[in-house]
Parts: C-alpha cells; sequence; structure tokens
C-alpha cells in the first residue's frame, strides 16, 4: 500500500492545500486555485480524494475538517462518500454562515464563465449528469445556503455513524497547545492509533473597513437594491471604492434593475437580430476571450491597460449598435437612478481584474452615464487615507446607522501625491481580502 506520507509530495496536493503542520493543511492559505465558490469547492474534493489516494484518509484515518462553509462541507461529504468518518467544527451556529446571512445578494452558479456558453444554464453543476459535493440553483444568497443545507442535514441522517457536525465550536489554532489537543483528539478517534487528517477551511475574511466609518461588509445584508440606494427622496452622493469584482457588483447592484446575467442576455437580444449586431458581440466575446487567457499567464499592468484599451476600442465601434446598447441599459436603470451621484474609484491606473461580465456592464453602464450626464464614474490612482462623520454623527453603532449619512473622505491621489477632501452620503469600500497566516508550531507525525 502506498505511504500516504509521500501525500506531502504531491504537486497536485500542494496546488489546493498548503501544508502547516505534519497532517494539518489549510484549504485557504496562500489561494491558487481561485476564491470563487465553485472553486473552494472544487479544491476541497479534489484535496480530499487526493488524501484517499494516498491512503491518508481512510475508514480507519478520520477526517476533521475546520469551518463548515462550503469548502469545509464539501471536503465533508467527498470523505464520506469514501466511507471515511468526519467531524466538522465551526464558530458559528450553522453551515454556510457567509451566505446565510445575507438577503440581498444574488448567488448564479454559471453566470462568471461568460463568454463560455455554459453561462446561460442555472444550476450547478451546469450539465445534470456531472457530479459535485453541493449542487445548488441561482438564488438570493440565504437560499442558496438552505439548498446546501438540506443536503448536509440529509447526510447528518443517513451518514449518522461516519458524520459529526459541531456549530459553536471555535478552534483557535493560533494557540499551540490548542492545535497540539486537536492533533491528540483525532488520534484518539482513531482505532489503530493512527490519525487521519486535519483540513482548515476557515475562509477568506474581508479586509476590515476603514475606521471609524462603518460600511456594510460584502455578505451582509444591505440596502443598494432600494430604489435611489433606499434614499429616494434626496439626492446623494455614492463612493464605490476599490474598483475589483466586489465593487462592480455592487455598482451594478445599484444601478441596474435586473441581475447581470439577465441585463446581458437582454442586450445581446437588442443587437441580435441584424448581422452587425451580431458582429459586434462575437467581437466581443472573442475579445473577452483572448483577455482571459491572457491573465490566466500574467496578469500585469499591461494586461490591465491593454484591456481597459480593448472597452474603449469596441465601444467606438460601430456608433448606432453601442447607442442601441446604452438604451436597452438605460431602460433598465433602478428607479431615481438618476438622484445618485456615482463615484467609482480604485488605486490603479485601469480598473483591476474582474469578471467579464460584471466587467463589460460596467463599462456600459459608464458610457451611458458619460453619454446621459456627462459624468465620468471612473477616479484611477485614488487611495482613501481616512473617513470621518461629517455634522454631528458619530460612527461608532453599525453600518446602518452610517448608511445614507454624510462623511469625509481624505483622498490621495497617487500619481501626483496631492491631497484632497469629498463628501458621500453612501460609501461602499471593497478593498479585498485578508488573506489568512496560519503560522504553525511543529508537530511531530
Ligand atoms: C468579500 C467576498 C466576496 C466574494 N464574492 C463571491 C462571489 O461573488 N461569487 C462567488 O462564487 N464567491 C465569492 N466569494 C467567495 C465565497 O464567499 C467563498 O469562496 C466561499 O464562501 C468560501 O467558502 P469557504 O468554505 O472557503 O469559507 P467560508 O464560507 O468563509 O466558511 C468558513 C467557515 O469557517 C468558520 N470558521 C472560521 N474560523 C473558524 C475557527 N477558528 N474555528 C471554527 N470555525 C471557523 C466560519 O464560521 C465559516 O463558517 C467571495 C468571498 C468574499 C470574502
Ligand atoms: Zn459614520
Amino acid at each position: 500500500m502506498a505511504d500516504w506520507r509521500n501525500i506531502y509530495k504531491d504537486p497536485w496536493t500542494k496546488k489546493f492545500a498548503v501544508k502547516k503542520s505534519p497532517l494539518f493543511f489549510d484549504l485557504n492559505n496562500d489561494i491558487q486555485d481561485g476564491i470563487d465558490i465553485e472553486s473552494r469547492m472544487r479544491s476541497a474534493e479534489r484535496f480530499v480524494n487526493k488524501a484517499i489516494e494516498y491512503g491518508a484518509l481512510s475508514n480507519r484515518r478520520q477526517l476533521l475538517v475546520i469551518g463548515a462553509g462550503v469548502a469545509g462541507v464539501s471536503a465533508a461529504i467527498t470523505a464520506l462518500k469514501h466511507h471515511v468518518p468526519v467531524t466538522i467544527k465551526d464558530g458559528a451556529r450553522a453551515a454556510f454562515d457567509l451566505q446565510k446571512r445575507c438577503k440581498t445578494r444574488w448567488l448564479h452558479p454559471n453566470q462568471y464563465k461568460w463568454p463560455a456558453p455554459e453561462y446561460e444554464h442555472n444550476q450547478y453543476p451546469w450539465l445534470p449528469g456531472l457530479a459535485a459535493p453541493l449542487t445548488w440553483r441561482a438564488a438570493h444568497s440565504h437560499r442558496v445556503a438552505l439548498q446546501w443545507n438540506k443536503q448536509l442535514n440529509s447526510l447528518r441522517k443517513s451518514r449518522r455513524n461516519l458524520l459529526t457536525v459541531q456549530y459553536r465550536t471555535p478552534v483557535r489554532i493560533d494557540e499551540p497547545t490548542l492545535l497540539e489537543s486537536y492533533i491528540k483528539l483525532a488520534h484518539e478517534l482513531n482505532s489503530d492509533e493512527q490519525f487521519g487528517i486535519i483540513l482548515a477551511c476557515m475562509g477568506t475574511p474581508e479586509k476590515a473597513s476603514l475606521k471609524p466609518f462603518r460600511g456594510y461588509r460584502f455578505w451582509e445584508s444591505d440596502r443598494l437594491r432600494e430604489p435611489g440606494c433606499g434614499l429616494s427622496d434626496k439626492s446623494a452622493s455614492v463612493l464605490i471604492s476599490g474598483g475589483g469584482d466586489g465593487a462592480q457588483q455592487d455598482l451594478l447592484r445599484i444601478a441596474l434593475k435586473p441581475h447581470p446575467l439577465k441585463m446581458i442576455l437582454r442586450l445581446k437580444k437588442t443587437i441580435d437580430h441584424t448581422a452587425a449586431g451580431r458582429q459586434w458581440w462575437d467581437r466581443l466575446e472573442s475579445g473577452i476571450t483572448r483577455m482571459n487567457r491572457r491573465a490566466a499567464t500574467s496578469l500585469s499592468p499591461a494586461t490591465l491597460r491593454d484591456l481597459a484599451n480593448f472597452y474603449d476600442s469596441i465601444f467606438r465601434q460601430n456608433p448606432s449598435i453601442v447607442s442601441d446598447l446604452r438604451e436597452t441599459l438605460q431602460d433598465a436603470l433602478c428607479p431615481h437612478f438618476e438622484r445618485l451621484q456615482i463615484t467609482f474609484s480604485f488605486q490603479f491606473p485601469h480598473v483591476p481584474w474582474g469578471y467579464p461580465l460584471n466587467r463589460f456592464l460596467v463599462e456600459l453602464l459608464r458610457n451611458s452615464i458619460m453619454e446621459r450626464f456627462q459624468h465620468e464614474i471612473y477616479k484611477p490612482n485614488l487611495k482613501i487615507e481616512l473617513i470621518k462623520p461629517h455634522h454631528r454623527h458619530r460612527c461608532d453603532k453599525s453600518a446602518a446607522d452610517c448608511y445614507g449619512r454624510s462623511h469625509e473622505i481624505h483622498f490621495r491621489n497617487l500619481v501626483n501625491n496631492s491631497e484632497f477632501n469629498g463628501y458621500y452620503h453612501i460609501i461602499v469600500i471593497r478593498h479585498g481580502l485578508n488573506l489568512p497566516r496560519l503560522d504553525m508550531p511543529h508537530v511531530a507525525a
């Protein structure tokens, strides 16, 4: 039988999870394989399959998972398929806590594959015959969490003897003694005195908000989908900072009634009836596919610049088609959108990388706002230094309390190092993720 220690040498295993200590792997550290839900699910599945292949997990070497998010539960389900006993521990009160608490975000399993043809399918896996640890259909985030919870709960019944799930059990893996006790625990749970693997699937938290200001976190239910961002009786200045996919998603949630996938289909239909329209759309899709391929090998500033230039040039080609697209987009704007003064700022000369679906819509929206309101929403090379309350408001309560109130923002222009202030009622900070650093003590295998 293969020596399970070979798992440490396997290049594929290293791609999915980082070894932090003997038999202790972290699925989230140094993420190389993508952070979206599908990537997390697949990394967990592939890692566990490898561990089983090497004999590091078996019916006598159990799996201990820390974190009952989509990754942890996918790892558990994969192990159960091979009759590996599993314990899941999570500090939260329920599984899929992030998605469960958010009622205002629409999740679609395949939309980010656009322009690949499977983007329209609203179920995962997109072909019914394909297998996946967790399956799901497009829905609001909390409803997607419900779909996953049903699958987990049915396993808790049918595999009662193999699966233990413990909530409200935070695992403090930063403390050496606690880590050792968990490894001992795993040790004891195995009848032949061998233990299997501990897999940390603790997620990638969002970077902290800029204190003292409090903004809605990405997975919090917020008010951006309400007409005029919920401030329909007055004009409001809106700042969305970051420029990446989170920022792009939120700009689109503020601006457009339909969800991005529906919007794309509507736009395509608008120009699909003429040969020139179909040609324009083909050029768009093939250009994006080409840029995607290039980004996969080198995501350099030059790639981002060329992507920005690509959008500029495609919007200059065939003005009458672009004008039809703008009209369709403007018909889909949220009520009271015209009362919002939008700024979309980022620290770089060009918009950072994001999924093509959101990026294309953001570019078309920018183009439409420029055309209709003579207002450029893109503000590149801007770093936020400080956000503080304006007037008599204190930012010490909650995101709901800061929302809609005027705040003063200190910006720095990174090109000429100048500083200036601006005032905004709605501030959306999407500055990326804090990759966790787990510095593990050495424990002998
Ligand atoms: C800001 C942001 C935006 C995103 N946008 C998208 C998107 O639009 N589309 C998409 O597909 N994906 C998106 N993702 C990615 C998606 O959220 C994640 O890929 C998915 O939730 C990650 O699943 P996970 O299981 O790795 O982590 P999580 O869902 O974060 O689960 C981690 C679990 O571990 C638990 N935990 C953490 N620490 C401990 C501990 N010490 N002890 C015990 N339990 C612990 C937590 O309670 C949680 O239940 C986004 C992620 C973030 C952070
Ligand atoms: Zn405030």
